[in-house]
């Protein structure tokens, strides 16, 4: 079993109502990616589709793949939080199940793992140290880049 250290929230930064074909073509033809982004997607209705298997990386947070499983909502266009009931109830059975199975994971949303932690286009010192506390709270090493 992967070792997996970290359980990551993210958002699709684009409409609810995306069909997932259209996010997997994204991937490969704009990012050059073959496998996905993300191993659960959660629908604007709630539903979830299992994109990968949790013991193969996705591509949710460079560098962070190899020990994360990343789990994603449809939605969050232009910054906003745009989750549904149905979304926010199957985002926290989503995590529960993933903290039964992997007990020593960590729960972070996408922008804690970012460098760029204070938004403000540029990583900057604060940005690093900030990333570094995150780091910190759960035994592990930044890796340089
Ligand atoms: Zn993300």
């Amino acid at each position: 079993m992967r070792k997996i250290k970290f359980i990551v929230v993210h958002c699709t930064a684009g409409s609810a109502q995306q069909k997932t074909q259209d996010i997997f073509t994204y991937w490969k033809t704009k990012l050059g990616w073959n496998s996905p982004g993300y191993h659960k997607l959660v629908a604007a209705d709630g539903s979830v589709e299992t994109l990968s298997d949790d013991e193969v990386p996705t591509n949710g947070v460079k560098g962070y793949n190899h020990n994360s499983i990343h789990i994603c909502y449809k939605g969050g266009f232009d910054g906003k939080d745009t989750r549904t009931k149905e979304q926010k109830e199957t985002l926290i059975n989503l995590v529960k199940q993933y903290k039964k199975k992997y007990p020593t994971a960590v729960v972070l949303g996408h922008r804690d793992l970012s460098p760029d932690l204070n938004k403000d286009g540029k990583v900057t010192k604060a940005d690093i140290l900030k990333g570094r506390g995150v780091i910190k709270r759960v035994g592990g090493s930044i890796k340089k880049k």
